[in-house]
């Protein structure tokens, strides 16, 4: 199996999930914009939005339930949900993602999206949101 997020669905390559159902599970982002940033994925692989039009719906409830843990864990005032659909788009990573990118009113503002927090404790954060 080649596929990256194939493989950490399978429990091959670890991440940090924080969210779960039938159809897709979620993980923090290896490489957070801001912290808490998730990738939404299906179990099945399927490369981007334009490749299956029936997976955005499949995963929606996911999106929608990460989201919600996202703001009532962390504290987050709103987020930025992303696709990138090919490789002009940006992909990197050839199976379907949605990224998840919790936004704090407390940190500066007006960031370009893809500014980088320095010192992201994922292991902090995952705790935070698997916790009780
Ligand atoms: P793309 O540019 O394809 O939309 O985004 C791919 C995302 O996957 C990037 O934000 C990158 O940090 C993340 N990523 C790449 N490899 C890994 C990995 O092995 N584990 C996790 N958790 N995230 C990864
Ligand atoms: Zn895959």
């Amino acid at each position: 199996m080649s596929c990256l997020f194939c493989r950490i669905v399978a429990g091959e390559i670890p991440a940090r999930q924080v969210y779960a159902d039938d159809y897709a599970i979620a993980f923090l982002d290896i490489n957070p914009w801001h912290p808490g940033h998730t990738l939404v994925i299906p179990r099945r692989h399927t490369a981007d939005l334009l490749d299956d039009p029936s997976a955005l719906a499949e995963i929606a409830p996911a999106v929608t339930a990460t989201a919600a843990l996202l703001t009532e864990r962390l504290g987050a005032d709103g987020l930025n949900l992303l696709s990138n659909a090919g490789e002009v788009a940006g992909q990197e990573v050839f199976h379907l993602h949605l990224h998840l990118v919790p936004r704090y009113a407390a940190l500066p503002g007006l960031r370009e999206l893809t500014v980088r927090e320095p010192d992201i404790d994922l292991d902090e954060i995952h705790r935070r949101l698997t916790s009780g």
